[in-house]
Order: structure tokens, then C-alpha cells, then sequence
């Protein structure tokens, strides 16, 4: 098969591609098509050939778009990284993943030309007196459509390095598409849907959007960034049946007040658990929520509730994906029967390969069952799915188990707790010591008091924290997960301070 938007150009070229909300403007997918037939030509003129790795060091914008779909044409890999990465950090991955090339934007300019080394670097924006080479001055070559097999690798994108540094994920042309028709089957594809993407593209949930939108031939709308009510906005301005989120933007959502309009029939919320109060404020106010449970190694999402099911069971991320395989083992690997808790594997057409070039990694991450994810759960009668934590977040105190997820939500449905996050901290007495991070509300008073009665009978006695530190914020990685050996460390000096 061609690239996807080549495929999709010949199928429907008349229909809308993609929308930029900060401009405006709009594209069919004949102009799209167009457009990226030039991007890859200049790409060309740059030496760029097949199997090339492309960087791409951008915000959410249509030229992220036109680069994704241009890198692919060439039948070359496209290597996102995070603009919000350092310089330091950028380097290093910039190094393991092999890149021929790195195109960056005005704003990324001065950091790629760090990062990059001896690999060239080029602007898809206007010239500036740094001396960078700009996409759009050359003369685009003649290229021919690549063709692609289901083994090819269509992108490497790093994981968001919660639990260390970040690692380069393989996704191959059959990841993608298996994950956009696994998905289509919860979520369902309708002729006029406008998938509203405000997330990073250089994450798995912001880049699965251009994707899937080209293979459902329905349209792409991009926002910069998101943006409370910024976002509702352009969700009712564009008429966007669907929006992908992470907890904490949901919650700003409905905290900001604003109308959603009737046009949204999915909000996707994943890439952290989503809160049950947060689910129950869904429902409150008419919000289709679609909690979901994913990882970049597995394309995007591994299990999705659909509203109606998570209304009345909040604590739950569904079913598994169509072909998604979760099996739930235990310390040994073996798998454990329904209903017990253990680490999560998952295999099936969606989940990478492999990271690139990590024989080490991969021979540790792959097992019998699939890929090992780190995260603990287990699965109910229904084969439905609840996600407790990562396993190595999960604290032993006094020779008992506490599911540090289980506790931050308690704490985190006390009204006066604007976020919270729950560590172990050794203790020479417990192993380790149950210890809460606590963000209060804006002007609300909150004591240690409050909180005790407040999970008093809803916490077991072992579960409750020892200690309790109150801060203004909580340490957050480049992707805005919380760090937890940072949090870990605030948790050891506040704890050292009592
Ligand atoms: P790294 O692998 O580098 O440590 P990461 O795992 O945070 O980073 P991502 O692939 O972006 O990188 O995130 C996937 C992880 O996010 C999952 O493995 C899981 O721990 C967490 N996650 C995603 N969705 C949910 C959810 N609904 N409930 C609980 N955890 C979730
Ligand atoms: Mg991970």
C-alpha cells in the first residue's frame, strides 16, 4: 500500500483534511496531498531516501502534519521528540535514534540547532539570522510514492520517561492501522467526524490523530496547545465530534465553565487514570467520556469504556481493544485467575516490535504473554479492566501492599484537594512509609485533621498516610506525568522536616 494520505487522496480528495484553528485555514485531502507532495520532495532535495529517520521537533501544527505524511511518502521514519525536552536531553535521543535529519520550527530552532550535532537541521519557518536552513527554500525533487508492508516502521516515538529515560518505541505501518480500526470499533467513525487534536503531536495520543483521521477520511482540527477555555471554543467553533485529553485537562474543562457542544459525541481520556469523581462530573453535565487506558508501545489505547459503562462503573478503562490480548500475571509470569491483581501484558496486532535497536531492553520487556507494561491491574468477570498503578510505584509498608493510586483518589475526592500524589518513603521501622503530597484548592484552608477524617474508614489503617506535606505543586516529567522519583525525594525532606 501507499502512504496513508496518498491512499486516502485517491479515495475522497474533496472531502476536509485538516483544519488550523489558530489560522483558519483548511485543507481537502487533494490540497493536503499536495502540499505534502512538495514537503517530501524538498525532504528529497535534503537527501532524505527510505528508512531515513526523520526528526521532527515541533508543536501541534499543520506543517507537523505535512512532515508526518511527507516523511512517509518517502517511505522514511518519522522520529518525534519533545519540544519540551532540554537541549541536553533532546542530544541524547537525537543520538539513539539514529537521525539523517531534524526539522525543527522558529521556536525549537535555537534547540535543535543544540541537540543536533553534525545532523542537519532545517526550518519549516521563515529564515532568521541564525543560519538555519529553511524546508520551504528549496526546489522540491520528483518523488515516487513509497510502498509500504505491515513490517515497516512508520514511526519510532519516545515514551514520555515516567519510570526512567524515555525509550524509542517502534511503530510499524500494521501498528498504526491495526490500532485505528481497533479503535474505530469502540469509538465508531462517522462520515462527518472532526477529531479536534490540542495534545502533542510528539506523544502517542496527539500523533495517532492525523493518522486515523487520514485512514477514516474524516477531518483533523489542530490546536497549538490546550487551553481550558480556549479549547471549548474551538471544539464548538469547529463543530468537533471528538477530542482527545488527558485527567487533569478534562477536569479543567469542566472546571472553566464553558459550554461543550453537542456536536461531541467522544472525549478520550487517557494516559493517566481518570479520577471516578471526574468521570461522575461527566456525567453530570452530559460529557461522553471515553476512559482509556494506553501506552505509546501499544499505538494508543489498550482498553476504552464507552460512557454509558463508565457512568456506572467509574473505576474502569473497559474492555480490551478488538485483538488487544491483556493477560494478567504474576510475580513469576504466570497468569492469575480473573479477578486477582498482577502486571498487565498485552499483545496483539497493535503492540510494537520492539524499541529500537534495545536487544537488552526488548528481551526483558517481552515475555510468553507480550509485552510486560509495568502497570498492575486486574480484569472483573465481564472482562472488564481496572488499572490500580505501575509496578514500581507500588509501596510495601509493614509487609503489606498499598496501591498508591488507590490512595491519591481517596484523598483526591476530599472537596478541599486540587491534586495529590502518593509516594513510599523508606523507613528504617515500615520499609517504607505511606507518604501523601497534598496540592490544597486556591484560599482553602486543609489540615492533616481534615484528611484523616476524611479517609478514616475508607482507607485500611496500613493504607493511611504517614505522612502528609502540603505544596503548590506537584513535580511534573516534560510530558506532564508526575515525576515520581522527584515527588519521591519531596516526600523523603518533608518527611525528614516532621
Ligand atoms: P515510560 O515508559 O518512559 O516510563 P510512560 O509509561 O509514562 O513513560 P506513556 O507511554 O506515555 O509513557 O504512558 C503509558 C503509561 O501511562 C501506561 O503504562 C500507564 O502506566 C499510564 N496510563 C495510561 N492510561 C492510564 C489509565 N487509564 N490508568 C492508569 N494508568 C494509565
Ligand atoms: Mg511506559
Amino acid at each position: 500500500m501507499r502512504d496513508l494520505l496518498a491512499t486516502r487522496a485517491r479515495a475522497s480528495p474533496g472531502d476536509a483534511a485538516l483544519v488550523d484553528d489558530a489560522s483558519g485555514r483548511e485543507w481537502t485531502y487533494a490540497a493536503l496531498d499536495a502540499a505534502v507532495e512538495r514537503t517530501a520532495g524538498r525532504l528529497a532535495a535534503l537527501g532524505v531516501t527510505r528508512d531515513d529517520h526523520v526528526g521532527v521537533l515541533l508543536e501541534t501544527r499543520p506543517a507537523f502534519v505535512r512532515l508526518v505524511f511527507a516523511v512517509q511518502r518517502l517511505g522514511a521514519t518519522l522520529v518525534p521528540l519533545n519540544a519540551r525536552l532540554s537541549p541536553t536531553e533532546l542530544e541524547t535521543q537525537r543520538e539513539r535514534a539514529d537521525l539523517v535529519l531534524l526539522a525543527c520550527e522558529a521556536d525549537t530552532e535555537a534547540d535543535a540547532l543544540t541537540a543536533a550535532g553534525a545532523v542537519p537541521v532545517v526550518s519549516v519557518d521563515e529564515p532568521t539570522d541564525s543560519g538555519v536552513r529553511v524546508l520551504g527554500e528549496r526546489d522540491p525533487e520528483d518523488v515516487a510514492p513509497a510502498e509500504w508492508t505491515p513490517e515497516d516502521d512508520l514511526a519510532l516515538l519516545y515514551t514520555s520517561g515516567t519510570t526512567g529515560d524515555p525509550k524509542p518505541v517502534r511503530l510499524t505501518f500494521g501498528n498504526v492501522v491495526a490500532a485505528a480500526g481497533a479503535s474505530a470499533f469502540t469509538l465508531g467513525v462517522l462520515p462527518d467526524d472532526r477529531w479536534l487534536c490540542c495534545l502533542s503531536m510528539y506523544h502517542m495520543g496527539g500523533l495517532s490523530i492525523p493518522l486515523r483521521c487520514a485512514l477514516y477520511g474524516t477531518t483533523c482540527v489542530l490546536q497549538r496547545g490546550f487551553d481550558a477555555e480556549e479549547t471549548a471554543r474551538a471544539l464548538a467553533e469547529h463543530d468537533c465530534t471528538g477530542v482527545s485529553v488527558v485527567p487533569t485537562m478534562l477536569d479543567r474543562l469542566l472546571r472553566a465553565d464553558a459550554e461543550l457542544p453537542d456536536s461531541l459525541r467522544f472525549v478520550l481520556c487517557g494516559g493517566a487514570p481518570t479520577p471516578p469523581d471526574l468521570v461522575a462530573a461527566c456525567e453530570d453535565a452530559g460529557v461522553p467520556i471515553h476512559p482509556s487506558y494506553g501506552m505509546t508501545e501499544a499505538t494508543s489505547q489498550i482498553a476504552t469504556a464507552r460512557p454509558a459503562a463508565a457512568y456506572s462503573n467509574p473505576e474502569t478503562v473497559g474492555r480490551p481493544l478488538f485483538g488487544t490480548t491483556v493477560t494478567v500475571v504474576d510475580e513469576a509470569g504466570d497468569p492469575v485467575p480473573t479477578g486477582e491483581t498482577g502486571e498487565l501484558c498485552v499483545s496483539g496486532p497493535t503492540i510494537t516490535p520492539g524499541y529500537y535497536d534495545a536487544p537488552a531492553a526488548n528481551a526483558e520487556a517481552f515475555g510468553p504473554h507480550g509485552l510486560r507494561t509495568g502497570d498492575v491491574g486486574y480484569r472483573d468477570d465481564a472482562g472488564r479492566l481496572y488499572v490500580l498503578n505501575r509496578r514500581s510505584d507500588r509501596i510495601i509498608t509493614g509487609g503489606e501492599n498499598v496501591d498508591p493510586g488507590r490512595v491519591a483518589a481517596v484523598i483526591r475526592s476530599h472537596p478541599a484537594v486540587r491534586d495529590v500524589a502518593v509516594v513510599g518513603v523508606d523507613d528504617p521501622e515500615w520499609g517504607e512509609r505511606v507518604t501523601a503530597l497534598v496540592v490544597p484548592e486556591d484560599g482553602v484552608a486543609l489540615d492533616r485533621d481534615a484528611l484523616e477524617t476524611h479517609w478514616e474508614g475508607r482507607l485500611a489503617g496500613f493504607a493511611q498516610p504517614r505522612t502528609v506535606a502540603f505544596v503548590d505543586d506537584l513535580p511534573r516529567t516534560a510530558s506532564g506525568t508526575v515525576d515520581r522519583a522527584v515527588a519521591r525525594e519531596r516526600a523523603r525532606a518533608a518527611a525528614d522536616d516532621l
